[in-house]
């Protein structure tokens, strides 16, 4: 068996971890649950529409947003973990547009369901905190409950003998294998894959390479409400920098802030409450309603690459190093597909991923590449 060390228990490294055949390799995950991005994030899984327009993200977003059905019934994944309740998009003008360019990306990804333009009554029939306005609906998005799905993972990954150890470590060669060092132990392993979001660049640096990483800060706020229903209820893009998402037990959160300055920092601010509630307010029918209950926040680091794309394989100079980050915000899309595309490079030996992302040292260099 050849001992395999998973670095971070996000969305990728847990995923990765299920999917890893254990009759073949001893795993281990450490993660220090220090800031993860995926416990703080909304959730939204609905890459279809994006303004962006790096297509080899597109076709990872979209094959991201497709393996949910596989990954649903091969980790039995409850309705309160991932809802498909559709997306509303709003838009003050182009709603045709948008419908045209979703009735085109449709025809390789079906997964966006129906198109629907909804007239102003509609759109609040559909998601009754909303303002009466003309929105696009498509039935095939959804959220998922990042925090949710991490435990719901950790107990399968335990039940597949993966060793679960929650501590901040760092590596180094040790001859031919690689030495995982936590505060009073060394574990020694075949392969190391990162998978520490921003912290990749950390723990590669004193190896010598250089990581095109930067860390981001992003904010929501969770307001807790008497609307039971909201379960049911799809997410709306607010075209506003700011979604309503509405979600288990009554929860309505307003997200996200993208904040390049505070980088690793994890205190909430009252500027990204005004920020959030503001930019939201003109979309809501009463506002007051939703805005007075209380609220929590919750705080989480991205992780960014200089062209916003996500990168994952081994390194060119070392076939037994591999790291997948650079997720940025759309990482509860692309991670898990990501997670099961290295699980499947270990279990199979082979893969294809030129169609995905651009080669790795376009990210990581050291003197000799
Ligand atoms: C506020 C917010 C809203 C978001 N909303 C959405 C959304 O609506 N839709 C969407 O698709 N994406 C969204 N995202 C993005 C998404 O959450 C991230 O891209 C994704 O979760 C990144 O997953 P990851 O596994 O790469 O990293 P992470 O989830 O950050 O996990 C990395 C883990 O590694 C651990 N770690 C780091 N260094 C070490 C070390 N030295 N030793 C041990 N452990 C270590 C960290 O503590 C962490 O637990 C959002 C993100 C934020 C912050």
């Amino acid at each position: 068996m050849q001992k395999t060390a998973i670095i971070g228990g996000g969305v990728i490294g847990i995923t990765l971890a299920n999917y890893l055949d254990t009759t073949k390799y001893d795993v281990t995950l450490f993660d220090d649950e220090n800031g993860q991005a995926t416990k703080a994030s909304a959730g939204i899984i609905s890459p279809w529409l994006s303004k962006r327009r790096n297509k080899r993200w597109y076709r990872l977003a979209r094959d991201g947003a497709a393996f949910f059905q596989k990954l649903i019934s091969d980790m039995d994944i409850s309705e309160k973990i991932y809802a498909k309740n559709g997306t509303i998009l709003l838009r003050t003008k182009g709603l045709e547009d948008l419908a045209d360019l979703a009735e085109q990306r449709k025809k390789d990804a079906p997964e966006i369901g129906e198109i629907n333009l909804l007239s102003a009554k509609q759109t609040a029939d559909k998601l009754p905190l909303l303002a009466p306005q003309e929105s696009l609906y498509i039935s095939g998005g959804a959220r998922l409950d990042g925090l949710l799905y991490l435990n719901h993972m950790k107990k399968l990954a335990e039940e597949k003998q993966v060793h679960l150890i929650q501590e901040k470590v760092t590596i180094n060669k040790k001859g031919e294998q690689w030495q995982v060092n936590t505060k009073g132990q060394q574990f020694l392993a075949d392969y190391v894959i990162l998978a520490a979001g921003p912290n990749c660049k950390t723990l590669l640096e004193p190896l010598g390479y250089q990581v095109d990483l930067r860390p981001q800060k992003g904010q929501l706020i969770v307001f807790k409400t008497q609307q039971g229903q909201s379960k049911q209820w799809p997410v709306a893009m607010l075209d506003n920098e700011a979604d309503l998402i509405p979600a288990n037990d009554g929860q309505m959160i307003i997200g996200a802030t993208h904040e390049d300055k505070a980088q690793w920092d994890l205190q909430p601010t009252s500027a990204a409450f005004e920020k959030l509630t503001n930019n939201s307010k003109d979309f809501l029918q009463t506002p007051e309603k939703l805005l007075e209950n209380s609220f929590t926040y919750r705080v989480g680091t991205r992780a960014y690459t200089s062209d916003f794309a996500p990168f994952f394989g081994s390194l060119p100079d070392d076939p037994t190093l591999f790291v997948a980050s650079g997720l940025g915000s759309s990482g509860l899309t692309t991670g898990p597909y990501i997670g099961y595309l290295l699980a499947e490079y270990f279990n199979e030996g082979s893969w294809s991923t030129e169609d995905y992302q651009k080669t790795l040292d376009t990210y990581i260099k050291t003197h000799s590449f």
